[in-house]
């Protein structure tokens, strides 16, 4: 019997117990680095001389891993391989499938610690945010595997005179998996895993800045007994090798999370049909966002400004649900716009390894110059309350910045830095601040501090994203708790850890019988 989902734990860093425990799993890691890691094609190894080199964004010459990529051809083949692992693993029962998760689940909180040391060496996460996505990790596998055993039972159907109906679900095909550096693990784990335990198999492709814990992750699935071809790794370019498995007239669905212009691009080459293809393809697409914190006269100003930097900061702004802009009601502008400057002048800037390092490195040199970019331009329009300077060599330190009376609609205001950058917006009352919010192409995260039982009712309707948070931060969604996924330019309107989640991958049939 299986107990009811319940999240993980985090780890609290502060135990020493903790903390000695994660000396070692670094010490550990960093004895690994430099490793190659192949291609895994049908569950056999495959070298190629091209190879991504994965390195450490605290201290770029430190070299993470070098992975194998993929060529055309290795495409054509996984997709061979996958195509036969599906025919049995289609027919599977569900549960069977559900407790290769549940394996996998308890695999991986086994190996917690090195899993959030490698993502401390490769995405550049302070440990508390690699332990969360490792947690988070755990949780879409034990929470989609509980889905699975529920959607294994028939579909509700009646049945007409003289006939037996009845309807059930089965899964689509070979899909390609595309997920985003900034939850190497989660975000990976979450889209792999819902999509393989609904009957499908797959082609993954991990985000290019972080192929070495995708490899181990890989590897995670085959030692908890996935039969061999259902996961297919494949790492290299998007742009070459996503391109090509996107395009491909056998892949039948396509999992994206990532930017949202690679979004609509993928959205709109799936939809070209190819020769030899026999279906409309799927695509779930999980974009990019320009969150929002708004405050009003009423809330609790501390609480308010504690919210905004650490929804700003964490992972160093580089989340989904970032908060981008803090949008506050001019009667208290000023009180925030201190606090928020005083919180974030506290926060240090240091390797990612230091437990004592509040923000880390952003993930590597072209963001490092989008977000100094955007920097600039701030400086030059704006009042700079914080930070606007690259922080330390060796890495790619950016300080947390924060700029005041930011234009709502200029680029500051209207496009995604994914990096520590938030603009303070200035809004004439409540109704102007909710205007202001909705005030953008996208719509995933957002958060309002107020007591108006009225403001908050309102703002449950007409604040229009896909999660909505009251007096707390707008960042942290919990598997199961928060369904989460955006509206409008955010993506697909799909919520991963929620009970509509494995559908998307899945298709229903009605079968009838005369009797
Ligand atoms: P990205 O540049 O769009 O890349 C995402 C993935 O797409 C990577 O694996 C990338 O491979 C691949 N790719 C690039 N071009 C492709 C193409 N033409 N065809 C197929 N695949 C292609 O995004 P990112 O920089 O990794 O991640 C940051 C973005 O993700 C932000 O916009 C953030 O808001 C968004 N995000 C959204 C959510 C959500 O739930 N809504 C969650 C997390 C992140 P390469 O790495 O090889 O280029
Ligand atoms: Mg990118």
């Amino acid at each position: 019997m299986i107990d009811p989902y319940r999240p993980e734990t985090l780890i609290d860093f502060k135990d020493p117990k903790n903390r000695a425990e994660m000396e070692r799993a670094l010490e550990t890691v960093h004895a690994q680095l430099g490793k190659h890691y192949p291609l895994v094609i049908g569950g056999e190894r495959r070298e190629r001389e091209d190879r991504i080199r994965s390195y450490n964004p605290s201290r770029i010459d430190e070299t993470v891993g070098t992975v194998s990529k993929a060529q055309p051809q290795d495409v054509d083949d996984a997709i061979k391989a996958a195509a036969a692992a599906f025919r049995t693993w289609s027919r599977v029962p569900g549960d069977f499938r559900a407790r290769v998760l549940l394996k996998a689940a308890a695999e991986l909180r086994r190996q917690k610690f090195l899993f959030s040391a490698l993502e401390v060496f490769e995405a550049g996460k302070t440990w508390p945010e690699a332990d969360g996505d490792v947690a988070e990790a755990i949780d879409f596998m034990e929470y989609y595997a509980r889905q699975m055993m529920r959607l294994a039972a028939p579909v509700e159907t009646i049945n007409l005179p003289g006939e037996e109906d009845e309807a059930f679900y089965i899964p689509l095909g070979v899909g390609a998996i595309i997920p985003p550096w900034n939850f190497p693990l989660a975000i990976l784990c979450g889209i792999t895993t819902g999509a393989i335990v609904a009957g499908n198999t797959v082609l993954l492709k991990p985000a290019s800045p972080t192929p070495v814990v995708a490899a181990w992750f890989v590897r995670l699935l085959e030692e908890s007994g996935l039969p061999a071809g259902v996961v297919n790794f494949v790492p290299g370019d998007g742009s070459r090798i996503g391109d090509y498995m996107v395009g491909h007239p056998l892949i039948r669905f396509v999992s994206f999370t990532g930017s949202r212009e690679v979004g609509l691009h993928i959205n709109e080459f799936a939809a070209k049909h190819q020769k030899g293809q026999l279906w409309v393809k799927r695509v779930v697409a999980e974009m990019g966002g320009k969150d929002a914190i708004v405050v009003d006269e009423t809330a609790d100003l501390d609480a308010a400004a504690e919210g905004i930097v650490s929804s700003a900061f964490g992972f160093q702004g580089q989340k989904c649900s970032a908060c981008s802009r803090a949008i506050v009601v001019d009667s208290v502008y000023d009180d925030v716009a201190k606090k928020v400057q005083e919180r974030t002048k506290q926060l240090t800037v240091g390797l990612a390894m230091d437990p004592s390092s509040a923000v880390g490195p952003v993930i590597d040199a072209s963001a490092e110059q989008k977000i100094l970019g955007f920097v600039d331009l701030g400086k030059k329009q704006y009042k700079l309350l914080a930070g606007g300077e690259k922080a330390a060599e060796g890495g790619h330190f950016i300080q947390p910045t924060v700029f005041g009376d930011v234009d709502p609609n200029s680029a500051l205001g209207q496009e995604e830095i994914f990096g520590p950058v938030l603009s303070m917006i200035r809004a004439k009352d409540f109704d102007d601040a909710l205007q202001i919010a909705n005030g953008t192409e996208y719509g995933l995260t957002g958060s309002l501090y107020s007591t108006r039982r009225d403001r908050l009712e309102r703002a449950r309707y007409e604040f229009h994203v896909g999660n909505l948070y009251f007096n707390r931060k707008c960042t942290g969604a919990v598997v199961g708790a928060h369904p989460f996924g955006g509206f409008n330019m955010s993506g697909t309107d799909s919520k991963t850890g929620s009970p509509d989640y494995l559908l998307l991958f899945m298709q229903m049939k009605a079968v009838a019988e005369k009797l």
